[in-house]
């Protein structure tokens, strides 16, 4: 297959500066990138010619023997490897994504330099708070194990004063290229896990890490409202960055824990407050927590067990602003206990007077109910 010319692959004048073939090449290199052309196969190769193009043309050396001798001039020079990136030398071919691609996909990409600095993870801290605390707003100190970068060494894995080689399996690429069939397929180096240095003498600390892991106190402060699910963001307080990189950021995600009293509903408040027959019946004024204390709630007469009552602006204020939620009170009637003779006495009497066990009229529900039962029965006849 006989190759394109260099320049004609990059676009530009024979006579370009280098400024105009980086620029050159940036584009392309964008356009035809693997990772934005996962299903195009002449995107991928496209690619190659273009990185080819711009390894030789980018050295003064190597375009100069280029446009003597042409591709003949270039290929022994790059090694000739029976590689999948052609004619350009796994070194170079390194050192091009380091010069260029740093800057244009960051560190997040799947393909990387292996000494480009790249940003610390993010780490997710599960913090249970109490209902009162989320509510009215705290600050809590959290321990929280991450890894720093290493003082020993300021991060860069070697003992101090020893000195730092290139990784011989993989000559500093970070990636061996394997031949298989067609296909050139890149694994990460075996001997420097990526890094495509070899440290002579690791760190002591980190044993050449160049992280160590260490555990520090944060005081947080947790915004009035918060609910469960909600996260607070510590920025810059994630696992340290990798060659220099800046660090992760670390999330404080709150939980809230059950509460004896109250459950949350959003910005609502809801409990349930049990109140005697007597109170029920002839109406009174209740005590019901909430909470900064107790208020009285006033019940008419005639309150039946499960009536709601809502207290206005007694729930809890949004974190993210407006106006503060209800309390919902349901009241459940409570059936009372260890009666005395003469209690169950009273109780009898009282029966009696609303007319024997089937008082109607004064049990709306009950009779409903019962006549309705009676006339399931009857619709169940033939
Ligand atoms: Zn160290
Ligand atoms: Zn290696």
């Amino acid at each position: 297959m006989s190759k394109r010319d260099y320049y004609e692959v990059l676009g530009v004048e024979r006579g370009a500066d280098q400024k105009d073939i980086k620029k050159a090449y940036r584009r392309l290199a964008q356009k035809f990138h693997p990772d934005r052309n996962p299903d195009d196969g002449s995107a991928a190769e496209k690619f190659r010619e273009v990185s080819e193009a711009y390894e030789v043309l980018s050295d003064s050396e190597k375009r100069a023997a280029y446009d003597q001798f042409g591709h003949a001039g270039v290929d022994e020079q790059a090694g000739g490897g029976g590689g999948g990136f052609g004619g350009a030398g796994a070194g170079g071919f390194s050192d091009i994504f380091g010069d260029v691609f740093g800057d244009i996909f960051g560190g997040g990409g799947g393909r990387r330099h292996p000494n480009a600095p790249a940003r610390g993870s993010d780490l997710r801290y599960n913090l249970e708070l109490d209902l009162e605390d989320a509510v009215a707003g705290t600050s809590v100190d959290i321990r929280v194990p991450r890894h720093v970068e290493c003082e020993r060494c300021d991060g860069n894995g070697a003992e101090p004063g020893s000195s730092k080689d290139t990784c011989p399996t993989c000559n500093g690429i970070g990636q061996v290229r394997m031949q298989q069939g067609f296909f050139a397929v890149q694994q990460t180096c075996p001997t420097c896990h990526g890094s495509g240095q070899h440290i002579k003498v690791p760190c002591h600390k980190c044993n050449g890490e160049g992280r160590v892991r260490e555990t520090r106190t944060l005081s947080v402060k947790i915004p009035a409202g918060v609910d469960t699910g909600d996260r607070i963001r510590l920025n810059g307080e994630g696992e340290a960055g990798i060659n220099g990189g800046p660090p992760g950021d670390l999330y404080v995600q709150a939980a809230i824990k059950p509460h004896p009293i109250f459950q949350r509903d959003g910005r609502h408040l809801q409990c349930e407050v049990p109140i005697n027959f007597v109170d029920a019946a002839l109406g009174g004024e209740l005590e019901v927590p909430t909470l900064d204390g107790r208020v009285k709630l006033k019940i008419p007469p005639e309150t039946q067990t499960g009536k709601v009552f809502r207290l206005k602006g007694k729930g809890i204020k949004p974190v993210r602003g407006g106006p503060p939620g209800d309390l919902l009170c349901k009241v459940v009637i409570e059936t009372p206990v260890k009666l005395s003779e003469e209690q169950k006495e009273l109780l009898r009497k009282f029966q009696d007077s609303l007319g024997g066990s089937s008082g109607h009229h004064h049990s709306p529900k009950k009779s409903n109910f019962f006549d309705g039962v009676k006339k399931f029965f009857e619709d169940m006849k033939p």
